[in-house]
């Protein structure tokens, strides 16, 4: 088999967490070769999620998972706004429903007290209602989470992702691992040979970072200890004309097994309901079922009634890398130098800057010399001034700044922004062409240029704007 590529460090998998890892591994000077079995950066189970910025107040105490998602918090906090990643603190209202959830009120208090978070504030009913105002009848009492918050996953993963790729790393889509054999380098040093449909890759150290794949990699390269059981999480999307009804994510008290069903406004300017929590035995059982749409329409009318007068736009779903285990499957095999980044179920685009600092620490225990961290090239978005972002740069998606069509500078800059191809969502033609030209990370499909624009994100779900925008896909540019 030709070799594709040869490398100190090969990151497997390009969600959010292998994202995180090579943009990483790059601000540290390190050689690396990242495989991507699919068609583009933060497809799978990174672009189906509730996109909740976790602090990890509930998190189980004494678990990597909660030390990686609080430290995850932390460093968001500095490179979203570095990255221009839609993120946003509104908080969260826990609602306890009966007199049984009230009473874990006080424990979800001291849990939060003993994962570091000190900020929780316990709600009496009036209050709940005061933060509140449209939730249902019959709250008992509640807890304040002031920096719970909201962040696009769509636009992490890329910038993370263009970020490493600015920064030296090298990204090979459509080349999924299928073989992992060890083979003696030319320097007689023992080293991986990762075997994919586009040719081999050897790297001295290999790091597993891929999702619902992860278990099955892992066996690839020789390890066993955990297996994944996909539980999927059905979501509804309420358009923008519901998103004045809540004014922070809304939480159910969460048991053992799952967070619950929230109602959350994201950084689109959408309402998310969701989501179900169903153990499958199918990686790829993305479909939603009426079933599940009923169960979140029961929700989202018991917690906010006046979404029974509101329409839902949109359901999809994602599956979460659950795993026997109660914590994250993170461990290094140093003496082969490998690392191991699995299960990673309901919290990973919380933490996945978390895990890359963590795996780099893991990296360097196996032996892998790097420099001290450098500052990457900013990877900038099309802002609202047109001329603020690179040529080829994709726009910026949060609702809280004007879209460039809303922009006179950047109109003016260039008229193709102010040809708007999806009405919903008011998208130009000159956003689609930039995503399309990105120079780094080129939208390819449709919901490539969904996850780099919002293009047919919107109510009419690309009722009206569909034809157009694949047209401007085959032809490559609008
Ligand atoms: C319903 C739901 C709600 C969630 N809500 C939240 C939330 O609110 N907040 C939060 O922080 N987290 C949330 N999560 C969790 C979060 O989405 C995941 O933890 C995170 O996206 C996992 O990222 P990943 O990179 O590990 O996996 P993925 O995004 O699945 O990426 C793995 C990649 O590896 C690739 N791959 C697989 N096999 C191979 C191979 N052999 N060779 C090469 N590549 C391969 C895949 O194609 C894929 O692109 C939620 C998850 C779900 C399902």
């Amino acid at each position: 088999m030709s070799t594709l590529d040869s490398a100190e460090v090969a990151v497997v998998g390009a969600g959010v967490v292998g994202a995180a890892i090579a943009r990483d591994l790059a601000a540290h000077g390190v050689d690396t070769a990242w495989l991507e079995a699919g068609e583009d950066v933060g497809a799978g189970t990174t672009k189906a999620n509730t996109a909740i910025w976790h602090t990890g107040f509930d998190a189980k105490p004494g678990t990597l998972e909660a030390q990686l998602v609080a430290r995850g918090y932390e460093r968001l906090i500095d490179l979203a706004p570095a990255l221009e990643v839609p993120a946003r603190a509104d908080g969260a209202v826990l609602v306890a429903w009966d007199a049984e959830q009230a009473d874990a009120l006080e424990g979800i208090l001291a849990q939060a007290e003993t994962n570091g978070y000190h900020d929780c504030r316990r709600l009496d009913a009036a209050e709940v209602y005061a933060h509140e105002p449209r939730l249902g009848a019959g709250a008992h009492g509640g807890v304040l989470v002031p920096g719970e918050g909201l962040l696009c996953p769509f636009t992490l993963p890329l910038a993370l992702g263009r970020q490493a790729l600015a920064g030296g790393v090298r990204l090979h889509l459509r080349a999924g691992v299928e073989h992992a054999p060890r083979e003696q380098g030319p320097d007689g040093r023992a080293r991986h040979r990762l075997h994919t449909s586009r040719g081999a890759v050897t790297a001295r150290y290999v790091v597993n970072a891929a999702g619902l794949a992860s278990a099955a990699v892992n066996r690839l390269l020789g390890h066993e200890g955990f297996t994944i059981t996909p539980r999927r999480g059905q979501l509804l999307v309420f358009d923008g004309l519901a998103r004045h009804l809540v004014r922070h994510v809304i939480l159910p008290v969460p048991t053992a097994r799952t967070k619950g069903m929230l109602v959350a406004p994201t950084v689109h300017g959408k309402l998310l309901v969701g989501p179900t929590a169903e153990d499958l035995d199918d990686t790829t059982a993305t479909a939603t079922t009426a079933e599940g749409i009923a169960a979140l329409t029961r929700w989202a009318r018991a917690v906010v009634p006046a979404l029974a007068e509101e329409e839902p736009i949109a359901a999809y779903a994602g599956l979460r890398a659950a795993t026997e285990h109660r914590d994250y499957q993170l461990f290094a095999a140093a003496d082969e130098g490998y690392v191991c980044v699995g299960g990673i179920r309901s919290t990973g685009l919380s933490s996945c800057l978390g895990i890359a600092e963590h795996v780099l620490g893991q990296l360097a225990a196996c032996g892998l010399e790097h420099d001290a961290p450098r500052e990457l090239p900013p990877v900038r978005l099309l802002g609202p001034v047109g001329a603020s972002g690179q040529p080829g740069a994709p726009p910026y998606l949060g609702d809280d700044r004007p879209r460039p069509c809303q922009d006179p500078a950047a109109v003016a800059s260039d008229p193709s922004y102010g040809r708007v191809v999806c009405h919903c969502e008011r998208v130009s033609a000159g956003e689609l062409h930039a995503a399309l030209a990105d120079p780094l990370l080129p939208a390819r499909d449709g919901d490539g240029l969904r996850r780099r624009t919002r293009a047919g994100q919107g109510r009419c779900q690309r009722f009206h704007c569909g034809a157009r925008v694949d047209a401007l896909l085959a032809e490559g540019r609008p």
